[in-house]
């Protein structure tokens, strides 16, 4: 039996429902016998902690909150190590989603601090004042196994943020990011492993869009055009890295937290 240690950063945000969420997929997991590890859940907020982990997620809520407190804390480099370096498996949700991306727009120069991690540039606050919040069925091929497709999954989206660009793979800072008006970059860092340095190449892949405008549009009789058919992109991995704009640890449905338990089970499966 293999002992699991997954942290949740607790700074700031909704750290709790997190916490709680994936005790409940990790008990399920076990008593369905879908997993024969001992797992454990661990809030962090000092480096010592961080050290602890096998894997982490860090919450929604503000992400320069959360980047302030990490830097005062000295957790900001820990951190980047822990996923860039170490490569070990990392869930950002909505606030968590613009810490791990390696670029985010809509931020003051010096504002506040990324971790990386996700080759994407994001787009905070992307749906607005007026509709900051909104709830959405979304559907989630990757949840579906091979004989049973899933129900939609009930997205909440708070103030969140969209991937608005997928960045080409770059062992380092983005430069050409780096260049733009009101964009942060995250800091380089160079993996620490051959396995480490696969992970880190691993492209970006799409997991989940809203669906886009053109969709919406055509409910209203009107026609679509294919290329506007994207959407908004929410859910994305690379590697051992996976984000999402909305907050599954809110809705009680714990089919997302059960899915990357058991991806953190096969990484760590993986080393042994
Ligand atoms: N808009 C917030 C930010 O920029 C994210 C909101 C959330 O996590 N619900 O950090």
């Amino acid at each position: 039996m293999i002992k699991i240690t997954v942290g949740v950063l607790a700074l700031q945000g909704a750290f709790h429902e997190h916490v709680v969420l994936l005790k409940k997929a990790a008990a399920s997991l076990v008593s369905q016998q879908a997993s024969s590890s001992h797992w454990e859940f661990l809030e962090v907020r000092t480096p010592q902690e961080l050290e602890r982990c096998d894997a982490l997620v860090l919450p929604g809520g503000e992400s320069t909150a959360i980047s302030l407190v990490a830097a005062r804390s000295n957790l900001l480099d820990p951190l980047r190590d822990f996923v860039k370096v170490h490569r070990k498996p990392t869930w950002g949700t909505c606030a968590g989603l613009i810490l791990l991306a390696e670029s985010a727009n809509r931020t003051k120069k010096g504002g506040q601090e990324l971790i990386g991690g996700l080759d994407v540039r994001v787009n905070r606050n992307h749906f607005g004042r007026q509709t900051e919040s909104f709830q959405a069925p979304l559907e989630l091929p990757f949840l579906s196994t091979s004989d049973e497709s899933e129900s939609p999954f009930p997205a909440v989206f708070i103030r969140a943020p969209v991937v608005e660009k997928i960045l080409p793979h770059q062992n380092g800072v983005q430069e050409g990011e780096a260049q733009r008006d009101e964009t942060v970059v995250a800091p380089s860092r160079q993996a620490e492993s051959e396995a480490a340095r696969k992970a880190m190449s691993t492209e970006v892949e799409v997991l989940a869009s809203l669906p886009g405008r053109a969709a919406r549009l055509a409910v209203n009789g009107n026609s679509i055009r294919a290329d506007e058919e994207t959407g908004d992109i929410v859910a994305v991995r690379q590697g051992n890295v996976f984000g999402t704009s909305f907050h599954p640890e809110l809705t009680g449905d714990e089919r997302i937290h059960s899915w990357w338990l058991r991806q953190v089970e096969d990484s760590m499966k993986r080393l042994q």
